[in-house]
C-alpha cells in the first residue's frame, strides 16, 4: 500500500519526538508499504516567527512572511530525514518547491493548484521514505507561499490525493474526532466514523482537529483519512463517505468558534447593489465573510451584520469604514466578543424540529441568540462569548446524553 502519514507541530515538538515519529515511520515501511510523510513545524515555532514579524509590523509583509515562516517546515523535513537516514533507512526530504506543489498566490492562505508527483513517486518506487515539508508551496512566479495555519493537513491529503495513496494518516495530539471538544464537554465522546460533509461542517466551524481545506481535498477526491493520535496505536476517527446508518443520528457534533468578529453597517439606504457594494472590496482582498444578516428594511433603511475571522477584521473594518461612507451609513460597530455555536449532523435532513430544540435549549439557560445561519446538516448561532462554553455543553446534553 501507499500510506500517507502527516504529523504535527506536538508530534515533532523535540528530537526525542521526531525520533518516535521516525519510529513509526520505518515501521510502515519496514511493513512493506511505500510512505510519504508530511510534517508541520516544531509546535509553537510558526507562532514564534510570526512573533518575529510583528516586531517590525503589525502587518509585515504578505511576501516575506511567507518566506519566513515556510523556514519552521523546513526545519522538521531535514531532522526527520536525517534521523531515519541515521538509522539506515533511505529517506529524502522536499520543500513545496521541490515536489512542486503549485499554489495560487495569496500569500498566507495560498491554495494548491496542482501537484507534481513524479518526483515523489519515483523516489517512493525505488524504495526511498519522501518526507515532504507541510504548509508551503509555490506560485507561478517561483515565490514561496504557505497555506493558512494549519496547512499541513492540506499537504498531505493533497498528497495523498495526487499519488492516490490508500489512505491518508493524520498524526495529532488528540486521539481522534469527538462530538465536542473533550475539555469543555465531560460528555464528548470520540466519533468511529464521520462523514466528508459533517466533518467539512466541524472542521469550518472550529473543530481545530483538521484544516478545512484538507477535507474538501479529501471529500473531492475520496481520500480516506484517519485521524489518530502519535502517542498510542489506538484507532482514532476514520473520514469516510456517506453511508447507511448515518443519517439516523440527528447530531454528530457540537462545535464553537471563537475566531470571529462580527461587523454592523448601521442605518443603510436600502437599495439595489448595496450587498455587493459592501462585500465586494472584502472579497477582493481573500477575506472570508461568514454569517450575514441584512434586517427586514423600515422606511427604505437596514442595518447588515456579518462576520469575519478575526486575523482579518483590522483590514475588515478599514474597507467597511469606507464603503460606509460611500453608501451613507450611519456608521460601523464590531464586537470580537462574539462566540459562533453550531450543532451538525447528517441526521438534521430527516428529523424535524431540531432548531427549535436548539432555540429552547438556549433559552433555558437564558442565553440570547444574536444570529442565526442554517445548512442542510448544520445550525450555527452567534452569542455573546462568555456563554460559549455554557451553549456547547447544555447543547450537546440536549442532543446527545451520556451513554451511561
Ligand atoms: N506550521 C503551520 C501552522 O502552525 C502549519 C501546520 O502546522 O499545519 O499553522
Ligand atoms: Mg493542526
Amino acid at each position: 500500500m501507499l500510506i500517507v502519514q502527516k504529523y504535527g507541530g506536538t508530534s515533532v515538538g523535540s528530537i526525542e519526538r521526531i525520533k518516535g515519529v521516525a519510529q513509526r515511520v520505518a515501521a510502515t515501511h519496514a511493513a512493506g508499504h511505500q510512505v510519504a510523510v508530511v510534517v508541520s513545524a516544531m509546535s509553537g515555532e510558526t507562532n514564534r516567527l510570526l512573533g518575529l514579524a510583528k516586531q517590525i509590523s503589525s502587518q509585515p509583509d504578505e511576501r516575506e512572511c511567507d518566506v519566513l515562516v515556510s523556514t519552521g517546515e523546513q526545519v522538521t523535513v531535514a531532522l526527520l530525514a536525517m534521523v531515519l537516514k541515521e538509522m539506515g533507512y533511505p529517506a529524502f526530504s522536499l520543500l513545496g518547491h521541490q515536489v512542486q506543489i503549485s499554489t495560487d498566490s495569496a500569500f498566507g492562505k495560498a491554495r494548491i493548484k496542482h501537484i507534481n508527483s513524479n518526483r515523489l513517486m519515483s523516489g517512493l518506487k525505488k524504495g526511498s521514505i519522501a518526507v515532504v515539508a507541510g504548509f508551503q508551496g509555490v506560485d507561478a512566479n517561483d515565490n514561496i507561499t504557505t497555506l493558512g495555519r494549519g496547512g499541513s493537513d492540506t499537504t498531505a491529503v493533497a498528497i495523498a490525493a495526487a499519488t492516490r495513496a490508500d489512505a491518508c494518516e493524520i498524526y495529532t495530539d488528540v486521539d481522534g474526532v469527538y462530538s465536542a471538544d473533550p475539555r469543555i464537554c465531560p460528555h464528548a465522546r470520540k466519533l468511529r466514523r464521520i462523514s466528508y460533509d459533517e466533518m467539512l461542517e466541524l472542521a469550518s466551524l472550529g473543530a481545530k482537529v483538521l484544516q478545512i481545506r484538507s477535507v474538501e481535498f479529501a471529500k473531492r477526491y475520496r481520500v480516506p483519512v484517519h485521524v489518530r493520535s502519535s502517542f498510542s496505536a489506538d484507532e482514532g476517527t476514520w473520514l469516510v463517505q456517506e453511508e447507511a446508518g448515518m443519517e439516523d443520528v440527528t447530531v454528530a457534533g457540537v462545535t464553537s468558534d471563537l475566531d470571529q468578529t462580527k461587523f454592523t453597517l448601521l442605518h443603510v439606504p436600502d437599495r439595489p447593489g448595496l450587498a455587493a457594494k459592501v462585500f465586494g472590496p472584502i472579497a477582493d482582498n481573500n477575506i472570508v465573510v461568514d454569517m450575514i444578516i441584512q434586517n427586514a428594511s423600515a422606511e427604505g433603511f437596514t442595518d447588515l451584520t456579518f462576520t469575519v475571522p478575526k486575523g482579518d477584521a483590522q483590514k475588515a473594518l478599514a474597507l467597511v469604514q469606507t464603503t460606509a461612507g460611500e453608501v451613507g451609513a450611519r456608521g460601523v460597530t464590531s464586537d470580537s466578543e462574539v462566540a459562533k455555536v453550531s450543532i451538525v449532523g447528517l441526521g438534521m435532513r430527516s428529523h424535524a424540529g431540531v432548531a427549535s430544540r436548539m432555540f429552547k435549549t438556549l433559552a433555558r439557560e437564558g442565553i440570547n441568540v444574536q444570529m442565526i445561519s442554517t445548512s442542510e446538516i448544520k445550525i450555527s448561532i452567534v452569542v455573546d462569548a462568555k456563554y460559549t462554553e455554557l451553549a456547547v455543553r447544555v447543547l450537546h446534553d440536549e442532543f446527545m446524553p451520556a451513554i451511561v
